[in-house]
């Protein structure tokens, strides 16, 4: 990839995982292992910033999930910290539906300074259409977005008809459907998820496995506005998956809009 291709763009990655040190190399693994996909790199902010630096990344949406609610205070500080550390990094925190307080939960999360909630129906094995989940989309309003993981064939937790569900609920809620809005699902996510008013997708973990010719159809429907640049790290290298966009043949505008634009526009980046 040569330099003035992407030197032109302000890039975001509005999907990275990051963990603390200790743990990097097993909650990599143990990712890498749920999907069966080897890693690139380990999921550390520095490999994160070396990787994403290669294309010009100026901003990371960096979140974790909490395969039990004991560990969500831990990774909200986490998470907090290292956006203190990192002025490139946008951080997202974390909850799960068999938290005790999740008013407490939410709370911390605002008044840490970070800027939504992740949630990962499928590794915190709670239906997205939950009423427990329903309680923390409460709780979240209007103002914080939700970057929920969408998709997976072999269960049925955050599996697109449930997303959309969520939407019907709570239609103010400011959702970013990820992966295309269904990780091996597209086929169900295009027919659930097109047209829906504040539901917003990243591309991330879906460029590998989709023509360019069906993931720019897919973008095309749900809205180029609607749709977020990320690269999941560290499932993926951020030259890969700009490679792999670039095929997509958006215009320049547009690419300008998936890029950075959209992202902005939606959380309210000046
Ligand atoms: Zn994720």
């Amino acid at each position: 990839m040569t330099p003035e291709v992407y030197e032109k763009y302000e890039i975001f990655d509005t999907h990275a995982h990051i963990f603390p040190e200790k743990i990097a190399g097993i909650a990599t693994d143990s990712i890498g292992n749920f999907y069966g996909i080897p890693m690139n790199g380990m999921g550390m902010s520095e490999k994160l910033i070396e990787s994403g630096s290669k294309i010009g990344v100026s901003l990371y949406l960096v979140c974790s999930t909490a395969t039990t609610p004991r560990q969500t205070d831990n990774i909200n500080h986490f998470i907090a910290s290292e956006c203190a550390a990192h002025s490139c990094f946008y951080g997202f925190g974390t909850t799960h539906p068999d938290s005790e307080d999740l008013e407490a939960d939410i709370k911390q999360i605002k008044e840490l300074g970070l800027h939504g909630v992740k949630l990962h129906p499928d590794f915190q094995k709670f239906n997205a259409d939950s009423p427990e989940a329903f309680r923390i989309y409460e709780l979240m309003g209007e103002d914080l977005p939700l970057l929920i993981h969408c998709g997976d064939a072999r269960y049925d937790y955050s599996a697109p008809a449930r997303i959309k569900r969520i939407h019907e609920n709570f239609p103010k809620l400011k959702l970013i459907a990820a992966h295309l809005g269904g990780y091996q699902q597209w086929d169900a996510a295009e027919e659930c998820l097109t047209g829906l008013d504040n539901v917003k997708f990243d591309v991330s973990s879906s460029l590998a496995f989709l023509t360019p010719e069906r993931a720019a159809g897919m973008v095309r429907k749900y809205g180029v506005e609607n749709c977020f640049f990320g690269v999941d790290f560290p499932m993926w290298s951020h030259d890969d998956e700009l490679m792999r966009f670039l095929k997509l043949g958006f215009t320049e505008d547009e690419n300008r809009k998936i890029f950075s634009g959209n992202f902005k526009e939606f959380v309210g980046i000046k």
